[in-house]
């Protein structure tokens, strides 16, 4: 029986009913702005303090560490740009990256190359890790920053933060990490991994889009991305998006409390998958196979395209991703799968399935029930696949 599968919680996930009760208020009757000084101003204003305060525990920060942004892509932003033209003024123009963040990393790194910066990419291995003695080697005198990613948003691997973090303290170099896709999935510990810029974005984790915060540890300065109003003690202006931030804060609050009992649940159903799909001739899972978030499935199937097998898994109820939700629509193979060292051909034919505790057993039958007879269909119409299985006989 066709059924309706959304498993691309790794590009967006949909607002909890909690979230969106918890919002509600603020459109309609807690509407003042936090600046203002009559109640109403003065009552947003106190429920924008609590959900930093949630922000900041679920992260162990403090509460004047989390500052509120638009999103995943400012908050990387800001922490990069910032701290690169920060300590441009003392001569540190180096960054150390990864090849396979997100573009709101790698195109901001780009941006500061032109701008006079200099950027280390360091190599993804075919685990899909980033190795920390090469990164460890990668230091040099004039390093300011080191930003790698916490968890992938393609592969879903797992990079080692809290040994990334050591070695940067040591060497007195800063450490940020996009912990988009880790944020309300995985323990986050700014203390005891000495992170000292961390972003996060709410609608990867049931909150709202187009709300995201920036953790910067105490004492860290950095010059302004968005200039004008005292808003966020003078570092972020722009009127606070009072019903996104009480999202976000609810949304992470709620990811965290229910942590470990998801992550038991996803990824059984994650390995079920994985298993059931490798029945499949010629395919490989992309990623090491348990340093990957719960949720995360990421295939690649020989013989096809992966846009072809996107729209034939619609056809059958089931969202999914081929590369990330960005460049999908684009013919370019993902970046992240070059990164690991896969061929163009094969990294053409990704699929990538999410989940989020919406999900259940039953998505799972479904998606392994229709799953091999599309990459059968597909298959059985490519030219590419013929040239496979001709040249096998070959040799
Ligand atoms: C989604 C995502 C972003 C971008 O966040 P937005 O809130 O959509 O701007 C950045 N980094 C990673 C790893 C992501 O998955």
């Amino acid at each position: 029986m066709a059924r309706f599968v959304y498993a691309d919680n790794a590009a967006t996930t949909p607002v909890s009913p909690t979230v969106f009760a918890a919002m509600k208020p603020f459109y309609t009757d807690l509407y003042g702005n936090p600046s203002s000084l009559y109640s109403v101003g003065r009552e947003a204003k106190k429920h924008l303090e609590l959900a930093r305060a949630d922000v900041a525990a679920c992260l162990n920060a403090e509460p004047n560490e989390i500052f509120f942004t638009s999103g995943g892509s400012e908050a990387d932003n800001w922490a990069i740009k910032g701290i690169a033209h920060q300590l441009a003024k003392k001569g540190k123009k180096h960054i150390i990256t990864s090849k396979f963040e997100h573009h709101a990393v790698l195109h901001t790194c780009a941006s500061l190359e032109k701008e006079g910066f200099s950027v280390t990419y360091l190599d993804v291995h075919a685990d899909g890790l980033v190795r920390p003695e090469e990164l460890e080697a990668a230091i040099r005198e004039d390093t300011a920053l080191v930003t790698v990613m916490y968890a992938n948003n393609e592969i879903g691997t797992i990079q080692p933060v809290s040994e990334i973090g050591a070695i940067c303290q040591k060497h007195g170099v800063l450490f940020h990490t996009d912990a988009v896709q880790a944020a309300g999935t995985l323990p986050v510990d700014v203390k005891g991994q000495h992170i000292d810029l961390l972003s996060l974005s709410a609608h990867k984790f049931h909150g709202p889009k187009g709300v995201g915060a920036l953790f910067i540890r105490k004492g860290i300065s950095l010059p302004n991305l968005v200039d004008g109003g005292a808003q966020e003690r003078g570092r972020r202006a722009g009127t606070e998006n009072v019903a996104g931030i009480v999202g976000l804060s609810v949304a992470l609050k709620e990811a965290c409390a229910t942590m470990a009992e998801r992550t038991k649940r996803l990824t059984a159903m994650r390995d079920r998958l994985i298993d059931g799909a490798l029945q499949i001739e010629r395919t490989r899972l992309n990623g090491d196979r348990t340093k990957r978030l719960p949720g995360n499935v990421n295939l690649c199937f020989e013989g096809i395209e992966g846009e072809s097998l996107l729209l034939l898994l619609d056809l059958n109820g089931v969202c999914g991703s081929s590369g990330s939700a960005c460049t999908s629509g684009s013919l370019d193979p993902s970046h992240v799968l070059l990164a690991i060292g896969l061929p163009h051909e094969i990294a053409h034919g990704s699929l990538r399935l999410s989940f989020s505790d919406q999900n259940t057993e039953e998505d799972v039958d479904y998606i392994l029930e229709v799953l091999p007879g599309i990459v059968e269909r597909l298959r059985s119409m490519s030219p590419l696949w013929e040239e496979i299985v001709n040249g096998q006989k070959a040799d």
